[in-house]
């Protein structure tokens, strides 16, 4: 896949083969056709691009505070967010630098505003500051909390909209998009993969897996036995009645459990102006578990025949159970809500959408907090790619597409 290369045509294998037309797979071709790479084909499984995470998501532009410094997430969420800026007010893609809120309760949550403020530092963020109540009420006049942590760089827009903008982008330059095209089977050959999908058999030189929910099973079709399985959780999303969406401004968030890769339940106003509260995170037994209470054999046979998914469950069983009441009890949701928004009334809420985020989990049952991208023979396999993904897509397609390029023949 060396840059400049041009396949053929006619029966002769494409360059790269991309399995997952969300926005990480999408970002992937952009910055392969970047690389001077044409021969580009990306398969995607449902009817139109972008249709699980990259579309059911708090369309938040993370800032890139709470990650280990020196993380592959601290480094390509900063960078990916001002690609995206950038990319958006090219496009003309509504987005807005709004900022965010950080509020603490109490004062152990206080205490540790510091801690992620020295964070956010060392992953190179400027202007972050603690505030008082007084000075955060004026950015937020009906947020609750005693102190916050004002993080300027945060910002809101539609990946899906962005995804979509991709997808125009690498169409329009020659890159073919296989919609209903759900990669089946994977066979070597000597020189190429050999595909099956519904649409056909397509040879290539080069496979990257960017399949979200299925990336495991994916990679395993290439021979890769995967160090994680991927757990999915679904996030529920509430939304404020639109007559009292001035409650909120722009985003409310919690400060975060340090033993858990989710951000918490938050207050966002999105791009489009609706304010939404969420989302929780609940195991669910579907990758497709948008409604409470799905259940798809497959998912949960391949959940419960997974060590790392006991030790998960016998370490963290309170906490899931609390995060259950509040998914289904209004009562106790809205208790957690008012910490962040007191003067939020029973009858201002209603339930609305839910996404269902793909967590790789290893066999000791550990979240695995860092994106993972896997390197194999003739493929290069995105086994970890949960939140601020979206926000560092194209940052981490420009990354598989430097590692593709170095691997390939
Ligand atoms: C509730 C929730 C809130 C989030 N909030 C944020 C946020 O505010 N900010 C942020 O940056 N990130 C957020 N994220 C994370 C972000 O949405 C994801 O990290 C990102 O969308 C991952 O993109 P992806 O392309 O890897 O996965 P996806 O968008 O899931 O795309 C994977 C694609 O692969 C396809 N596929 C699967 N199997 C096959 C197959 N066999 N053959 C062909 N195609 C296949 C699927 O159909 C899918 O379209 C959130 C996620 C969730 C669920």
């Amino acid at each position: 896949m060396k840059a400049g290369v041009r396949t053929a045509g006619g029966s002769d294998p494409v360059e790269v083969a991309i399995i997952g037309a969300g926005i990480v797979g999408l970002a992937t071709a952009r910055a392969l056709l970047a690389r001077g790479v044409r021969s580009i084909r990306v398969f995607e499984a449902e009817r139109s691009v972008g249709a699980h995470q990259t579309s059911h998501n708090s369309g938040v532009l993370h800032a890139g505070l709470y990650y280990r410094p020196g993380s592959l997430r601290a480094r390509l969420c900063a960078e990916g967010r001002e690609r995206i800026f950038r990319y958006c007010s090219e496009r003309e893609i509504p987005v807005r630098r709004c900022g965010k809120l950080v509020v603490a309760t109490d004062e152990a949550e206080h205490a540790r505003l510091d801690e992620i403020r020295q964070r956010g530092e060392a992953n190179g963020l400027t202007e972050l500051r603690v505030l008082t109540r007084r000075e955060f009420t004026e950015i937020e006049p009906h947020a609750g909390g005693i102190a916050a942590l004002h993080v300027p760089h945060t910002g809101v827009v539609d990946f899906a909209q962005v995804a979509r903008a991709i997808r125009d982008d690498v169409q329009s330059a020659g890159v073919e998009i296989v919609t209903d095209g759900a990669l089946l089977e994977a066979d070597q050959e000597q020189t190429a993969w050999r595909l099956r999908t519904p649409q056909g058999v397509t040879r290539a030189r080069f496979v990257i897996g960017c399949a979200g929910l299925q990336s495991d099973r994916v990679a395993r079709m290439f021979g890769v036995d995967p160090p994680v399985r991927i757990l999915p959780f679904r996030g529920a999303y509430w939304a404020l009645h639109s007559q009292r969406a001035d409650l909120v401004r722009a985003l409310i968030y919690p400060v975060p459990d340090p033993r858990f890769p989710f951000l918490g339940v938050h207050l966002t106003r999105t791009i489009s102006g609706p304010v939404e509260i969420g989302p929780n995170a609940i195991f669910t037994w579907s990758r497709h578990g948008y409604r409470r209470g799905a259940f798809r054999p497959s998912d949960a046979i391949d959940a419960l025949t997974f060590e790392g998914f006991w030790e998960l469950a016998a370490r963290h069983w309170r906490v899931g159970a609390a995060e259950l009441r509040r998914a289904f009890a209004r009562r106790a949701f809205l208790r957690e809500a008012r910490k962040l928004l007191p003067g939020l009334g029973d009858r201002d809420v209603r339930r609305s959408r839910s996404g269902v985020r793909a967590q790789a989990v290893d066999r000791e049952g550990r979240l695995v907090d860092d994106f993972l991208i896997a390197d194999a023979d003739r493929s290069i396999h995105v086994l970890n790619a949960p939140s601020p993904a979206a926000t560092a897509s194209l940052a981490i397609g420009e990354e598989i597409a430097r590692r593709a390029e170095a691997l390939s023949p």
